[in-house]
């Protein structure tokens, strides 16, 4: 790098808000700041750059990352030195906003532009400008192949498959903040996921906002279930997972490539939002809750012990009591193993963000109450039916609370914590449930 030694011995420090997507665009951003010879620091007291790669998907996180760049003000002003860098989708949604409330950050890039980041510290580590920082935000460049990543030590590895997203639910940004859908090509797909294993990573989680739609802009003809197959057979990976599923895109391929492929763990993630069709319809993720239980009750014939997770949003616009009461419905009738559940929140630019009728706060409140509660029955009763059975678990490393002990994640994606050793890492073993909790279980292996 032309302008590296400006910066040797210089430090970073990244904090990651949100979702999966996010962890793994952080592994890209320390990845080039490696590039430019930063190193790592323990706090954001003892960086020369501060990044905070953000998340604009609801309301709390986005407070969470004011109030940390509230924090900042002071570190600026005593040392005028340090860099701050916004990243993700409030970057990307809401440049103006961080302007203002955090006139002093340096520079903000959307998550389709992270390829210039090195640029942009170059340009501007030393020369503070006072016309405010410098930004990136252009959602419709397509992420270049290539840029390095330095994932933190482990077993288990992410990898992007598509880019972006093209459904534009009613309430949900990542459309605006990480632009239309883009594949990347199965070739570059198979490269990443033979490097992660030339490194020591066992499993790989692929990543999209739909994963189903994998291949739709591709010319090669490949799907989803053909990517899983190829990346099935590279050596040395031993399990394989993916998320997002999305409901209306969910193929019976995909279903009979889950019960052919082994290194494909058994468990769907397939966001439901809601069990009433008319809020469905105004959600726009459409398909209905009849479909929905079908490609369940489907899924269930092609793999008799699939683990369903899923995302609930209650007190969408509009929504009714009785409406609500469907949702919940929905939960016992599917029997999710997890579910996320989430309180809607009005996001800019959002067509629901529009729409009247909105749910008051203490409804909102109360619902998500009642969900949760039902929810967490349904996922502590599915464990406990399990107890006594022998899941497959791979070792991700010493149980940090529980000494002598590790975790690890059955193929249904349930934490396991059981007496062993840090030198299982990494290896399949095979336990027994012993009991049951909301999370996962305690065993022992046999
Ligand atoms: N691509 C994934 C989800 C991305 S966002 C999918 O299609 O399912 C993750 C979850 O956040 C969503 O599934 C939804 O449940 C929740 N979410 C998104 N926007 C929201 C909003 N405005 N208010 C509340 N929850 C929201
Ligand atoms: Fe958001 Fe819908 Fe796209 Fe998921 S599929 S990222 S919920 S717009």
């Amino acid at each position: 790098m032309l302008y590296s030694h400006t910066v040797m011995g210089s430090r970073y420090y990244i904090e990651t808000f949100g979702c999966q997507m996010n962890e793994r665009d952080s592994e890209t951003i320390r990845g080039l700041l490696e590039g430019l010879h930063y190193a790592p620091a323990d706090s954001a007291q003892d960086a020369d750059l501060i990044i905070f790669n953000t998340c604009a998907v609801r309301e709390k996180p986005q407070q969470k990352v004011f109030s940390r760049l509230g924090n900042l003000r002071a570190v600026k002003q005593q040392r005028p030195d340090v860099l701050i860098v916004v990243c993700g989708c409030m970057a990307q949604i809401i440049p103006q906003q961080i302007v203002q409330r955090a006139p002093f950050v340096d520079i903000i890039v959307g998550p389709r532009n992270l390829g210039e980041l090195p640029h942009l510290i170059m340009e501007r580590v030393g020369h503070q400008s006072p016309d405010g920082p410098l930004v990136r935000t252009d959602a419709t460049v397509t992420i270049p192949e290539g840029l390095p990543a330095s994932r933190p030590r482990g077993v288990s590895a992410y990898v992007n498959v598509t880019y972006g997203c093209n459904n534009f639910c009613a309430y949900c940004v990542v459309p605006y903040a990480r632009g239309p859908e883009v594949s990347r090509k199965m070739d570059d797909i198979l490269n990443e996921v033979r490097r992660i294993v030339a490194q020591g990573y066992v499993e790989v989680t692929l990543l999209g906002q739909n994963v189903n739609s994998y291949g739709h802009d591709l010319d090669d003809g490949h799907d989803f279930a053909d990517l899983l197959e190829a990346v099935d057979a590279v050596e040395g990976i031993q399990r394989i997972r993916f998320t997002t599923s999305h409901p209306k895109d969910c193929s019976e391929k995909l279903l009979a490539a889950i019960r052919d492929l082994p290194k494909v763990c058994e468990h769907l993630h397939l966001p439901l939002q809601s069990g009433d069709d008319e809020v469905l319809r105004r959600m726009r993720r459409g398909y209905t809750f009849a479909h929905y239980k079908h490609l369940v009750t489907t899924a269930r014939q092609y793999v008799p012990d699939i683990a369903f997770t899923t995302d609930l949003i209650v007190g969408f616009p509009g929504e009714t009591e009785e409406q609500f009461s469907r949702t919940l419905d929905a939960c016992r009738e599917i029997g999710f193993d997890q579910a996320f559940m989430f309180k809607y929140n009005d996001r800019p630019g959002t067509a629901a963000a529009e729409m009247p009728d909105k749910v008051p706060e203490q409804v909102k409140q109360s619902r998500l109450e009642r969900l949760v509660a039902l929810q967490n029955e349904i996922s502590r009763q599915k464990n406990e039916a399990l107890v006594g059975e022998i899941f497959e678990v791979l070792v991700e490393g010493p149980d940090p609370k529980a000494a002598g002990h590790v975790r690890g994640r059955t193929r249904h994606n349930k934490l396991m914590i059981f007496p062993g050793e840090g030198q299982w890492q990494g290896k399949l073993v095979e336990v027994r449930a012993e009991k049951a909790f909301l999370w996962g279980f305690k065993g022992r292996r046999v």
